[in-house]
């Protein structure tokens, strides 16, 4: 580590204006008696845009917008034509969130360029603050939208003519948000970084329960969604011996056992969820004709994803108990892999600033699995309280909001010296 200038970027994250900022931030939106609602493009994110541009303006800097209102703030490096270091994440909210989820990273990264202006420190790079649009996908479809569109993984097209349950396309929205917020500089989709950084909140328990502050993200977890359908025959409770039976719900519930005990691993890793289960006819005397069930099942690592994934269809027709089984795999998606060069100078910089850190994989999605496609790509978790988020009751501490943007001003510094 550049040791003396990314311990200066980290001593002069101010307290007071990170926590302040957030307050500010967290009053645009609000539910009564706690918790968000801002959801993308709405006139509160609208407006918390505005907030975030004032903190630029104060400073005097350059702000750029692109085609699905991404938008940038940068601190200018000494080499104008080098690739920036970027950093941010978003400020809209699911509809009854927290005002933690995405705003701290975006907060974290506004802080950054302060310090960095604090300290008088003058970076080769110039520094950006990302502002994604629609992270979190409940007005419109899918999630990670902004980022999605910039990494070129979702056409602009498609974007645009996603609507809200209302029939506003996100292209009506969003040329309501041009026209309120006017941003001279359009900014080109898949703009190239040098790198990537993104502090958020953990929304999982692993960090509180073992008491330290600062996560490494080293993945972003993969996902495999199946669909079983299972038919046997219906017939009478009564009256249709247990041996001639061909019981749909008797074969369901025993593949889930099975697939439950394959899916045991001594770390506890594998997430492993049958969140759906319908039984027809769902009658009391009658035997259960048919039962379809889901299974989402996620890993950091890929082969791991694989191969467990691989064996649902063969354990699902292994206890088929006559009934006729179908196994349809309905998505998969590969684990993300961050740069282990930046998590190797997050970790650096963590213990630089005498902060405990581990690290962990990401049970949520984030704008830096797109982000990651195009550059080098890491990310910094904090604890929030008994790991929830996408609810009122999201909280994380000032004290570990610090944290984690101390480290993030220590990375970003690091990584835009040279
Ligand atoms: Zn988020």
């Amino acid at each position: 580590m550049n040791g003396s200038v990314a311990s200066r970027a980290a001593q002069s994250v101010n307290e007071t204006r990170l926590l302040d900022r957030h307050a500010q931030l967290a009053s645009i939106g609000a539910i009564d008696p706690v918790g968000m609602n801002r959801q993308a493009l709405t006139d509160a994110d609208i407006e918390a845009r505005r907030l975030v541009l004032s903190w630029a303006a104060e400073r005097g800097y350059g702000t750029a917008i692109d085609d699905i209102g991404n938008m940038f703030i940068r601190r200018p490096g000494r080499d104008e034509s080098a690739m920036p270091i970027v950093t941010g994440s978003h400020i809209d909210s699911q509809p009854a969130g927290g005002p933690f989820d995405g705003a701290f990273g975006v907060l974290a990264a506004c802080e950054v360029l302060e310090a960095l202006e604090d300290a008088g420190i003058v970076t080769e790079r110039p520094v950006e603050v990302a502002v994604w649009t629609n992270e979190e996908g409940s007005r419109f479809q899918p999630t990670t939208m902004g980022s999605a569109v910039f990494a070129g993984q979702l056409p602009l097209v498609e974007a645009l003519s996603a609507t809200d349950t209302h029939g506003i396309s996100v292209g009506d929205a969003l040329e309501r948000l041009f026209r309120e917020l006017p941003i001279p500089d359009g900014r080109e989709l898949r703009a190239p970084f040098a790198a990537y950084l993104e502090a958020h909140i953990e929304q999982g328990p692993l960090l509180e329960s073992a008491g330290i502050p600062i996560g490494v993200v080293t993945a972003i977890q993969g996902l495999r969604w199946f669909t079983v359908r299972v038919d046997g025959e219906t017939g009478h409770a009564g009256t249709t011996p247990r041996s001639r039976r061909r019981d749909a719900l008797v074969a369901a519930v025993t593949m889930v056992g099975r697939l439950s005990q394959l899916m045991d691993d001594p770390g506890d890793v594998v997430r492993f969820t049958v969140g759906r289960f319908e039984v027809e006819p769902n009658s009391p005397n009658t035997i259960p004709g048919s039962v379809l069930f889901t299974i989402d099942l996620r890993h950091p690592d890929a082969n791991v994803l694989a191969a467990l994934g691989d064996q649902v269809d063969g354990i699902c027709q292994a206890n088929a108990f006559g009934c006729r089984v179908s196994v349809v795999e309905t998505m998969n998606a590969a684990p993300t892999v961050l740069d282990a060069g930046i998590s190797q100078v997050i970790r650096a910089a963590a213990t630089d600033v005498g902060l405990e850190h581990m690290d962990i994989a990401s049970g949520a999605t984030h704008d830096a699995k797109y982000v990651a496609l195009t550059c080098p790509a890491g990310m910094i978790f904090i604890p929030c309280r008994g790991g929830v988020s996408h609810t009122v009751l999201e909280f994380a501490s000032g004290e570990h909001m610090v944290a984690g943007t101390r480290v993030l001003a220590a990375t970003t510094a690091e990584l835009a010296l040279g």
